[in-house]
């Protein structure tokens, strides 16, 4: 016997109904093993992830590395509150700060929890100044304060209303932020690369001209690098492709290599207005978690960051090579990717059928397929998923490539 949903009488219910709530729409695939590159279903099946949980494992499944870093926090503890010293918690800041050239490190959770610290830390330097000016089409995630700085319509539908305060303008348009900038702006908000929003590339010079035009305009230039940073772009953070430093850097997603970190971190002028008491978390900097990332950091050498910059480079080449008349643009950095498929091919149903053949991957919006590989991918798998892509296509489009 069963309840309804929404009942307290007992009936006899489909026990195959989901008592999940329905914010995900799920491939009907369980996982049982990862070990690499590779991950097997509940039958044996093998599967190449060329998805990494969008964007987090970055290397692999049961690195044993990574693992061993865990499996020795959790057998030492695995939490304590955020009132006592972690000399881990320092070490990982250390390294983020060198990596970021800021200055001080907030720890939490996740993604979202990362720009709602960074959305603080800005109003609590801007003193009174409020408003920040993000971009149509970025994510910043789903919690109020990050929800309101989503340039997206579809992610508030029924939210409203947002936070005030934010204003949203064209990515990669320095002019469109310039006419943005009131007497309360405090701050810029974007990502170098919009990956929710289709993998779009921010064009050359566009976060020299923010950070100069910040610069000028004395307001903040926050980086959201959840999704782009911790080598996914072939540089640890991917601003670092242009040289620039910004305000406040937040990450998350990679950092720890699934286990849930996020980390806001920023400049010394913003970290000397954060007292004790301004901002915490209970889990923020969970041992398991920074055990992992210090594990994390430390792979992530210039040899590996090259690494994953040339198989990045290797894939995009590939891809154009397959001269697919469905296929409108091949563009990212490093590992992360977007092939945008002409109006008609549905990033979706391509997404379905490579699953079917044995391969992650991921869609941003209706026609942008999303690859994420892990930094440990061989030119094996690639080959064994550019083919797979190819006959996929073959068969959506009824032509032979
Ligand atoms: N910022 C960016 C750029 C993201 O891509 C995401 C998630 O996709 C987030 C923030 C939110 O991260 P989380 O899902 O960990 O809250």
């Amino acid at each position: 016997m069963e309840t309804e949903p929404g009942s307290l009488v007992q009936t006899k219910v489909n026990t195959n109904y989901s008592r999940l709530l329905n914010t995900y729409s799920r491939y009907p695939v369980e996982f049982s093993y990862g070990n690499g590159a590779y991950i097997y279903d509940e039958t044996g099946k093998e599967y190449i992830d060329f998805l990494c949980g969008i964007a987090v494992t970055g290397f692999g499944h049961n690195h044993p590395g990574i693992k061993a870093a865990a499996v020795k926090q959790i057998e030492n503890f695995w939490h304590v509150s955020n009132l006592y010293t972690s000399t881990p918690q320092e070490t990982l800041a250390k390294k983020l700060v060198h990596h970021s050239g800021l200055d001080s490190v907030f720890f939490c959770n996740s993604g979202t929890e990362a720009i709602e610290a960074a959305i603080k830390f800005t109003r609590r330097w801007g003193k009174g100044k409020y408003e920040i000016i993000s971009t149509i089409g970025g994510f910043h995630g789903r919690t109020y304060g990050s929800l309101s700085a989503t340039g997206e319509y579809k992610y508030w539908e029924g939210f409203e209303p947002l936070v005030p305060g934010f204003t949203h303008v064209t990515f990669g348009n320095i002019q469109a932020i310039e006419n943005a900038i009131t007497n309360d702006t405090v701050a810029v908000l974007v990502e170098t690369i919009q990956g929710e929003g289709g993998v779009n590339v921010a064009p050359n010079n566009y976060l020299n001209e923010l950070r100069s035009l910040c610069t000028e305009k004395n307001i903040l230039l926050i980086i959201d690098e959840v999704q782009t940073g911790i080598g996914r772009t072939g540089k640890f953070f991917s601003y670092l492709h242009e040289e620039i430093i910004p305000d406040i850097v937040t990450a998350a997603k990679g950092i720890a290599n699934g286990i849930p970190l996020g980390a806001t971190i920023c400049s010394k002028d913003i970290a000397k207005e954060i007292k004790p008491g301004n901002h915490g978390s209970t889990f923020g900097g969970n041992p398991i978690a920074i055990a992992a990332a210090n594990k994390v950091v430390d792979l992530l050498n210039e040899e590996q960051l090259n690494k994953i910059e040339q198989l990045g480079k290797t894939i995009m080449d590939a891809l154009h090579g397959l001269n697919i008349s469905e296929i409108k643009n091949v563009r990212g950095r490093g590992l992360m990717i977007g092939i945008e498929f002409i109006q008609g091919i549905s990033a979706k149903d391509a997404a379905k059928r490579l699953l079917e053949k044995g391969f992650l991957v991921g869609t941003s919006g209706e026609t942008v397929l999303r690859i994420l590989p892990p930094f440990i991918i061989t030119q094996t798998e690639i080959m064994k998923f550019l083919l797979a892509f190819r006959k996929v296509i073959s068969d959506i489009s009824g032509k032979e490539y």
